[in-house]
C-alpha cells in the first residue's frame, strides 16, 4: 500500500485516480471541481481540501491538470512547498516541453525524483487501467516511476530526460490530430458517395484505410462502442484540448525548425471547429463540419 496524492480528477484523473484505489492504494484526491471530487470518493479515493492538503505526507504525487500554467501553478504553490522531499513527483497532464523542464529543474533544485509523463489512450483507457505513458525521467528513477504507474497502465516507456515524455506526447497528438480529419473525411466523402457508413467502416477497418482514430475511436456513431460519438461526443477528449496540443506542436515546430504542414492544417481545422462552439465536444466531432451539421 502506499499513499498517493492524486490531483486533478477530469475526464482522464478520475478514472486513472480510482485505479490506483483499486490497487489498494491510499489516495488523497483533489480537484476544484466538487463534482470530481465527489465521484473519487465514490471510487475509492479520500477528498482533500486542497492540493497542498493532499499532497502531506503522500509518498508519490500524481497530477493530471489541464495546460502548463495550471501544472506549473501547483507545483510552484502546493507540491513543491508541502510535499515530502522523499515523495516521488509525476506529472501526467499534457504539457510544453518547456513548462515540464521548468517544473522539472525546480523539483530536482529543492531535492525531488521528478518525471514527466503524459498519457495516450483516452478516458476508455484511463478507466480500463490500460494508458501508454511516456516519460521523461533521470533514468535511475525510471523504476519507482514504472512502478507507481503500473495500476493504470498497459505500457510505461521511458523516452529519454525530463521534457522526453511531453515531446513524445505532442508527436503523438500531432499524428493523432491529422489521422481523425482524415478519417472524418473519408467518412463524409462516403457518404455523399451513397456508401454505407457501416460497410465502409467494416471494408477500411481490414483496409490500409485502418488506424486508431478509425478503428478504436470511430467518429461516426454506433461502430465502437466505447467512443465518444455514442454519446453525442460528450466525454472524451475535448477538441479544446486538441487544439492546445497541435498548438504545442506548431510551436515546438517554429523553435526547432522542423517542417509540419499537415500539423498546422490540423491547428486550423479544430480552431475553426471550437470558434464554431465544438470545443468542449470531444474532438472526433469535428466529422459533423464535414457534414455540415454545425454543433
Ligand atoms: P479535464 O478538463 O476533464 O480535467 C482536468 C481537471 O483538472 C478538471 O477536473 C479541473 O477541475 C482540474 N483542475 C484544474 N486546475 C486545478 C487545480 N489548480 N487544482 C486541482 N484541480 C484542478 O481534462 P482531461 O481530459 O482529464 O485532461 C487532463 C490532461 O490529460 C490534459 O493535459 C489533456 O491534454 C491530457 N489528456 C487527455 C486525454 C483525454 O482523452 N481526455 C488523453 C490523453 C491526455
Amino acid at each position: 500500500m502506499t499513499r498517493i496524492a492524486f490531483i486533478g480528477l477530469g475526464n482522464m484523473g478520475g478514472g486513472m485516480a480510482a485505479n490506483q484505489a483499486k490497487a489498494g492504494h491510499e489516495v488523497a484526491a483533489f480537484d476544484l471541481s466538487a463534482q470530481a471530487l465527489e465521484k473519487a470518493v465514490a471510487a475509492g479515493c479520500r477528498a482533500a481540501g486542497s492540493a497542498a492538503e493532499a499532497v502531506a505526507g503522500a509518498e508519490v504525487v500524481i497530477t493530471m491538470l489541464p495546460a502548463g500554467p495550471h501544472v506549473r501553478a501547483v507545483y510552484a504553490d502546493e507540491v513543491l512547498t508541502k510535499a515530502l522531499k522523499s515523495a516521488l513527483l509525476i506529472d501526467c497532464s499534457t504539457i510544453d516541453v518547456e513548462s515540464a523542464r521548468a517544473v522539472a529543474a525546480d523539483a530536482k533544485a529543492r531535492g525531488f525524483r521528478f518525471a514527466d509523463a503524459p498519457v495516450s489512450g483516452g478516458t476508455a483507457a484511463a478507466e480500463g487501467g490500460t494508458l501508454a505513458f511516456m516519460v521523461g525521467c533521470d533514468e535511475a528513477d525510471f523504476a519507482a516511476v514504472e512502478a507507481a504507474l503500473a495500476p493504470m497502465a498497459r505500457a510505461v516507456i521511458r523516452a529519454g530526460d525530463h521534457g522526453a515524455g511531453q515531446a513524445a506526447k505532442i508527436c503523438n497528438n500531432m499524428v493523432l490530430g491529422i489521422s481523425m480529419i482524415g478519417v472524418c473525411e473519408a467518412f463524409a466523402l462516403a457518404e455523399k458517395l451513397g456508401l454505407d457508413p457501416d460497410r465502409f467502416f467494416e471494408i477500411a477497418t481490414k483496409s490500409s484505410g485502418q488506424c486508431w482514430s478509425l478503428s478504436n475511436y470511430s467518429p461516426w456513431p454506433g461502430q465502437v462502442p466505447a467512443a465518444p460519438s455514442n454519446r453525442d461526443y460528450e466525454g472524451g477528449f475535448a477538441t479544446a484540448m486538441m487544439l492546445k496540443d497541435l498548438k504545442l506542436a506548431q510551436e515546438a515546430a517554429a523553435k526547432s525548425g522542423a517542417a509540419t504542414p499537415m500539423g498546422a492544417q490540423a491547428e486550423g481545422m479544430y480552431a475553426l471547429f471550437d470558434r464554431l462552439g465544438g470545443g468542449a465536444k470531444d474532438f472526433s466531432a469535428i466529422l459533423q463540419l464535414f457534414r455540415g451539421n454545425l454543433p
